[in-house]
């Protein structure tokens, strides 16, 4: 069974000026250790897409299933449970400024009940996975963005998920930082058999990195397919 599976998934917000469809009638799904691309314009319904797969946003109709469970169907406990398995990376990093990349690896460790010691230990394991155990006492601020987000991606791997969510993650990264970024998802995805989800309006992103992709435009689904299929020349 899929990863993730998607079906006629529709999203609409009520808003002053009349309703928007985000999502129309989206269906698709995600092998296990795929890294699955979403292209799209902005306003495309991206992002909304991306928050409705962990439930962020819940889809007016439709469902999403995770591991075969609907998550739509789920108690908040048992959907705490689920999310717990789906991490997350965003284009501003999304770092605690006040706290060391250390410290800010270390936050969802000691929420989740580990002890200090054995948390900072796991940190600093991670932060050496990313390549930053050298800036393990710096402050975002200290680092570059390239290094901010390895800092997100360290903290991401230490929730031990099954699933990365990038929202526009190297959207903010010059060229070479952006390929050295997407090298390091690609290494994630393989040692660690996470299956990725990579949202981008860059088609050089999922040229670089992904299996498979999927076409968002005006809140539809256009295309799906593999890179070789989409980008071939006719
Ligand atoms: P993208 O991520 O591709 O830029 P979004 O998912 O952010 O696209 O937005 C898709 C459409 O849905 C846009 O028209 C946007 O204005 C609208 N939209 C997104 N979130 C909301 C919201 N919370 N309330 C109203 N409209 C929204
Ligand atoms: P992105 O393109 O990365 O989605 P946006 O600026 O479009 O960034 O959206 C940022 C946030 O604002 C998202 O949480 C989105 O759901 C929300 N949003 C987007 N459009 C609207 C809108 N028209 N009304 C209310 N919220 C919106």
């Amino acid at each position: 069974e899929p990863m993730i599976q998607v079906e006629n998934l529709c999203k609409r917000f009520n808003t002053k000026g009349g309703t928007v469809e985000a999502a129309k009638n989206i269906s698709f799904s995600i092998e296990k250790g795929e890294i699955f691309g979403i292209i799209g314009l902005s306003g495309a319904g991206k992002s909304t897409l991306v928050r409705c797969l962990n439930l962020l946003e819940r889809p007016t109709s439709g469902t999403v299933r995770v591991n075969g469970k609907n998550l739509t169907e789920l108690s908040e406990k048992e959907l705490r449970k689920e999310r717990q398995k789906i991490g997350m990376i965003f284009q501003h990093f999304n770092l605690l400024m006040q706290r060391t990349a250390l410290d800010n690896v270390c936050f969802p460790m000691e929420i989740a009940g580990i002890k200090k010691a054995e948390a900072r230990k796991k940190a600093l394991e991670y932060l050496k996975i990313v390549g930053l155990e050298e800036k393990a006492l710096s402050y975002p601020s200290q680092l570059s963005g390239g290094q901010k987000q390895r800092v997100a991606i360290a903290r991401v791997l230490a929730s031990d998920p099954q699933i990365l969510l990038c929202d526009e993650a190297t959207s903010a990264l010059d060229p070479q930082t952006t390929k050295a970024i997407l090298e390091l998802i690609k290494e994630i995805n393989r040692d660690y058999e996470i299956t990725v989800v990579v949202i981008t309006h860059e088609m050089s992103v999922v040229q670089e990195i992904c299996d498979k992709v999927a076409v968002l435009e005006r809140g539809a689904l256009v295309e799906t397919g593999t890179v070789e299929e989409l980008f071939r020349n006719p």
